[in-house]
């Protein structure tokens, strides 16, 4: 198997830059070019040309021999001056090296999954972490990282395959001294387990909303003020910000960090009915956009209308929130929603905090160990189905081969089992030096 290297920090002027190097040439490499250190030691180097040995950067250098490393490989790592030309030099220098070429995007973590050192769910919970922008999400990729995910789905695992191995047992060998009541018990632990994982899945998709962001939508009818909201909660201007009615005519969106929650806010297409085809595609997009939302966030003028008409009112659906602009312009205070001006600012702070707590109720905290994607939700529904086939079942040997079907299932959450055609989606994650 090749060595691969490449740079494990971003590209870009630093203080320092780190490049990785794993396999079978990492000694060899480090002995041409820098020195080899007592294992996991920072120790101060040269590095040199290997062909010139000319003196291309001087930092520390670190050394892992496997199987204790990230990769399980022989590891090392060149942490020099972080620097464009620096890191070309070191770079082109190691491709010179027999055996030796540049990682594949995720390729470090990929060994380090095919050598045992993590299972699926860490690899995915490292991809997470390095991707966390908010400290919800970082909390959440940290615990899965841990292998807290990894950790239940394997323990599920080991329960149906123990139940496996009695029901074939009972099978293989029914006239033996077997004690009575097994296939029913088997049953009542199936059950447990099945319900256990119907609860799990049944989780409002928290996490997957935390790792994605929850998507909130601004609806309402045309210049109640709905760029103008989202300019101001993004405090820059993303949407365009006009008196003329329908200017807004594709979704704009913003990425928000509310109180620690990923948020994407979405500014629509005033919602009315429109002769102008291209207002008329951005309202059914509008539309299209409030179905999907995970939050819709109902705009009104109540300058205009004191009482919001039914129609806005229809758009709230069973958990909007409904918003009250331009209260600077309005004779008496509005008496449904929560009022702001986005003119004076007033109201927002308030709207701010009620949105950031809609997010914490639909994502929690992030320190449960719910499932964080759509992957893992496929696999879940594939070991719960199969196990209430299992159940309907007469034929004992057909039931067995379900609960055998139902730890296949759970066992490509974690890669336990042949994952191969799988781990290019898994691993196209990350980007090169991870
Ligand atoms: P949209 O069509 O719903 O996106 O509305 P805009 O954000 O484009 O705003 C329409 C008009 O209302 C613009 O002239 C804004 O300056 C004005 N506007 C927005 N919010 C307020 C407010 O709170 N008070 C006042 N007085 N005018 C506002």
């Amino acid at each position: 198997m090749d060595t691969i290297y490449a740079p494990a920090t971003a590209p870009g002027r630093a203080g320092i830059a780190v490049i990785r190097i794993s396999g079978a040439q990492a000694s060899a490499a480090l002995k041409l070019m820098a020195l080899v250190p007592p294992p996991r030691q920072a120790t101060l180097s040269a590095f040199v040309d290997p062909d010139s040995g000319e003196e291309l950067d001087r930092g520390l250098v670190l050394w892992f021999p496997g199987p204790r490393s990230f990769t399980g490989e022989d590891v090392a790592e060149l942490h020099g001056h972080g620097g464009g030309a620096v890191i070309a030099a070191l770079l082109s220098a190691l491709d010179r090296l027999s055996g030796c070429r540049l990682a594949e995007p995720g390729e470090f973590t990929r060994r380090a999954f095919q050598n045992g050192r993590m299972d699926l769910t860490q690899a995915e919970g490292l991809a997470d972490l390095i991707a966390a922008e908010t400290e919800a999400q970082r909390r959440q990729a940290q615990r899965q990282m841990d292998g807290a995910l990894g950790r239940l789905y394997e323990g599920w695992r080991a329960d149906l395959i123990a139940s496996l191995a009695h029901l074939e047992a009972e099978i293989d060998f029914p006239d033996e001294d077997l004690p009575g009541g097994l296939l029913a018990r088997q049953r009542l632990r199936l059950e447990a387990l099945a319900g256990e994982i119907s609860a799990h899945l049944d989780d409002g998709h928290r996490g997957e909303l935390l790792r994605e962001g929850c998507h909130m939508v601004i609806l309402g009818a045309p210049n109640v003020g709905k760029s103008s909201l989202l300019n101001s909660l993004a405090r820059r201007d993303a949407a365009i910000v006009s008196s003329h009615a329908g200017t807004t005519r594709d979704i704009v969106e913003v990425h928000l960090n509310l109180g620690g929650y990923p948020v994407v806010l979405a500014d629509t297409a005033g919602l009315r009915d429109s002769s102008d085809a291209v207002e008329a595609e951005g309202v059914r997009r509008a539309q299209e956009r409030g179905a999907q939302a995970d939050l819709k966030i109902v705009l009104y003028d109540c300058a205009e209308t004191p009482i919001p008409d039914a129609e806005v009112l229809a758009l709230l659906g069973d958990d909007g929130i409904l918003v009250a602009n331009k209260t600077d312009r309005a004779a008496t205070p509005p008496t449904q929603g929560l009022p702001i001006s986005t003119k004076t600012g007033a109201g927002l702070g308030e709207l701010l905090g009620r949105l950031g707590s809609e997010a914490g109720q639909k994502m929690g905290d992030g320190g449960s160990s719910g499932l964080t994607r759509a992957r893992h939700r496929q696999g879940l529904e594939g070991c719960r189905d199969a196990l209430l086939r299992a159940f309907d079942e007469k034929d004992e040997e057909l039931a067995a081969e379900d609960v055998r079907l139902a730890a296949r299932h759970l066992g490509r959450i974690t890669g336990r089992v042949d994952v191969e055609d799988i781990l290019d989606v898994v691993f196209s994650d990350f980007c090169i030096g991870k």
